[in-house]
């Protein structure tokens, strides 16, 4: 949640001071980090030069500051800020997805690929609406296509730490999002987000099916990359 900060406030939060900037360009605007940052859209006023340049604090790439408050403008504003380097995520990342409901239930059948457990079966299911501001055209509707959409998980300790950190990001708006569809091609329209869930349980006719090895530890692997992790912050 916003908490009421401005975007200045929320960069600033991850950032530290750098007294002379490198001989470098920054990687947002392309423009040499020891003059003014190339951006030059709305609502950016002017920064004393001590603090047109910062650092973000656990990764150390440097930015502009106001490039950084640009990029913090065009993305959700809730309160998180990923570098554009190297993906490092400062706070809590959350999505755009929208309401919902998610549930699961265990069914007495084994996967392929996993014969000595039973099975999670995740429904996940989404109505169309009415996309607000968070979404790519706010004011108009979205549909919903294919649901309710069911998914499949082994019933092992990894299924189950999978589901767990499933229902993290479900709660953070992570699951799916408003776009176009890159299987049907239209547009906005619900899609799965950055995390691949199997919809298929007993075939895989379209290679989101069973059996696949590396699937709950590319699952793990796409949850990491949201900052969605069994540890607590
Ligand atoms: P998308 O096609 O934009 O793809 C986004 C991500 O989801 C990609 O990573 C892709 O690999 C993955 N994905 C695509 N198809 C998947 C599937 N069947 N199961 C699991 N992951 C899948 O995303 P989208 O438009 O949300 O997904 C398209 C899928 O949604 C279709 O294949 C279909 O299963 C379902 N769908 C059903 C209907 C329907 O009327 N029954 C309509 C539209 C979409
Ligand atoms: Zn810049
Ligand atoms: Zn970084």
């Amino acid at each position: 949640a916003r908490k009421g900060k401005t975007p200045e406030e929320v960069v600033k939060k991850y950032l530290q001071k750098v007294k002379s900037p490198p001989e470098e360009d920054c990687t947002i605007c392309m423009e040499p980090l020891g003059g003014p940052s190339g951006y030059k859209g709305p609502g950016v006023g002017p920064v004393s030069r001590a603090e047109s340049v910062g650092r973000l604090a656990q990764c150390g790439h440097q930015y502009h500051f106001q490039c950084l408050v640009a990029m913090y403008n065009n993305g959700n504003k809730d309160g998180s800020l990923q570098c554009p380097t190297c993906k490092t995520i400062y706070g809590v990342k959350t999505g755009n997805q929208p309401a919902g409901k998610m549930e699961y239930h265990v069914i007495p059948h084994s996967l392929p690929g996993h014969p000595d457990c039973k099975t999670i079966r995740i429904i996940y299911n989404i109505p169309p609406g009415i996309q607000g501001p968070e979404h790519p055209n706010p004011g108009k509707p979205f549909t919903a296509r294919g649901f309710p959409r069911h998914c499949y998980l082994p019933d092992s300790e990894k299924g189950r730490k999978v589901l767990r950190l499933l229902l993290v990001a479900w709660d953070r708006r992570l699951i799916f999002s408003v776009g176009t569809s890159s299987t049907t091609g239209e547009s906005d329209t619900v899609i799965w987000n950055e995390v691949h869930h199997k919809t298929e349980f007993g075939s895989n006719l379209t290679g989101h099916g069973f059996p696949d090895p590396g699937h709950l530890d590319n699952v793990l692997e796409e949850l990491r990359a949201q900052a969605v992790r069994v540890n607590p912050y």
